[in-house]
């Protein structure tokens, strides 16, 4: 990794944060058990501080949702010394209260994902702490950083969804009588593998549409929850640096440490 520090913060979010850096990243191949990652994990400078960042979707967003490499990912970041992720990602809203440009940092998490590895764990009574599946400590460096171009949420709970597909009225009339908040179709597995690394990791969602169920016209399209994303997305990224800045660069905080007492299935430095 040449002269670059070991990274102990990572931001995991889409490629438009490439230019997130003060400085040139370095751009760092790692293999792992898993395969590669998404792409080369980018380590560079942010006031100061080693920061490490991978495109979720790779390079010229080549994966999907269902297709992305979440145990390549998280392994490759905590291979790299990380010990605490920022994952900004892009939401849809299941309130109408909460329109685009809102930001929420989740506290809770349903996983309506299917036949997606989440564990490293495959064999042994492994069963890892999810009560509370973000870090407090990330989540309150993100709130703090709140700026005046995007209205901050410090709260909710966001369903995962399999995608590629967005949901349909019905599914999104039953996620909002649930009072579940946020939609998206990433946040897991990639919260959970996290915790199994002993990674801090919170996820910071940018609202880009309302979803079907409360959308009066034509349903979701990605052309215009793209173009959303776009719109917000120098606010967002510096709402992220912000957060980066202000959050203690330690180890992982003890809420997310897993104490399993079972090692890793393979050997992390
Ligand atoms: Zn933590």
């Amino acid at each position: 990794m040449s002269s670059h520090a070991r990274p102990a913060l990572a931001v995991i979010g889409g490629s438009g944060f490439y230019d997130f850096f003060d400085n040139e990243a370095t751009n760092v191949e790692v293999e792992t058990p898993y395969g590669a990652p998404s792409a080369p994990i980018a380590v560079g400078e942010v006031e100061g501080r080693p920061v490490a960042f991978l495109p979720r979707h790779g390079k010229s967003h080549e994966f999907a949702p269902h297709t992305l490499p979440y145990q390549a990912n998280m392994w490759a970041l905590r291979s790299l010394g990380v010990r605490r992720v920022f994952a900004p990602c892009a939401v849809g809203s299941l309130r109408g209260d909460w329109g685009p440009g809102t930001v929420a940092v989740p506290d809770q998490l349903v996983d309506r994902t299917s036949g997606r590895p989440q564990t490293y764990f495959d064999g042994g009574g492994v069963h890892v702490s999810f009560a509370d599946p973000y870090c407090d400590d990330l989540r309150t460096a993100t709130i703090k950083s709140a700026n005046d171009a995007l209205p901050m949420k410090g709260a909710g709970t966001m369903v995962v969804v399999q995608g590629p597909r967005f949901s349909t009225r019905a599914e999104s009339r039953w996620f909002a009588g649930q009072g579940w908040d946020l939609v998206n179709m990433t946040g897991h597995p990639e919260a959970v593998l996290a915790r199994e690394l002993e990674m801090c990791y919170a996820a910071v969602a940018l609202v880009t549409d309302l979803d079907a169920g409360l959308e009066e016209g034509a349903g979701v399209h990605a052309v215009d929850v793209f173009a959303e994303f776009k719109r917000n997305l120098a606010p967002f990224k510096e709402l992220i640096r912000r957060s980066v800045a202000a959050v203690t660069e330690t180890d992982t905080c003890d809420r997310c440490r897993v104490h399993t007492g079972v090692s890793l299935p393979f050997d992390l430095p």
